[in-house]
């Protein structure tokens, strides 16, 4: 028996990723027809991630405000600027803005490096 406040079993925690991950899917999917039932997606994602202790994943980290919760697709209720070493996620349901630093984003900063050569190159 498990005792009262301890983390639930594994299987039953990666089943809660696994819905987690859909709900975001299916948030993504409804967003251009009916917004407010993705925004309603993110609320139940959320919930499952409070109720089972477990993260949100990282690939959908900039899908929801921190503030609203509400859904977030880029180009549509919000868009990134990349100021210095930030990534400012602005969110036009509610005009936060969310900062993430962009040391993490070696990748990005490697592509943007490339670019900027192709563009020297074709100058
Ligand atoms: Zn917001």
């Amino acid at each position: 028996m498990l005792a009262r406040g301890s983390k639930k079993p594994k299987w039953m925690r990666d089943i809660a990723k696994e819905r987690v991950d859909i709900l975001f899917n299916l948030a993504m999917k409804e967003f251009s027809k009916n917004s407010s039932r993705s925004h309603r997606y993110v609320e139940l994602a959320r919930n499952i991630s409070k109720k089972y202790n477990i993260k949100i994943p990282k690939k959908w980290n900039r899908s929801y405000c921190k503030t609203c919760y509400n859904f977030l697709l880029l180009g549509e209720n919000s868009n990134v600027r990349l100021v210095s070493s930030e990534v400012h996620i602005k969110c036009h349901e509610c005009n936060n803005v969310m900062i993430i630093p962009y040391k993490k984003e070696k990748k990005l900063k490697r592509r943007s490096k490339i670019n900027a050569y192709i563009n020297k190159k074709k100058n």
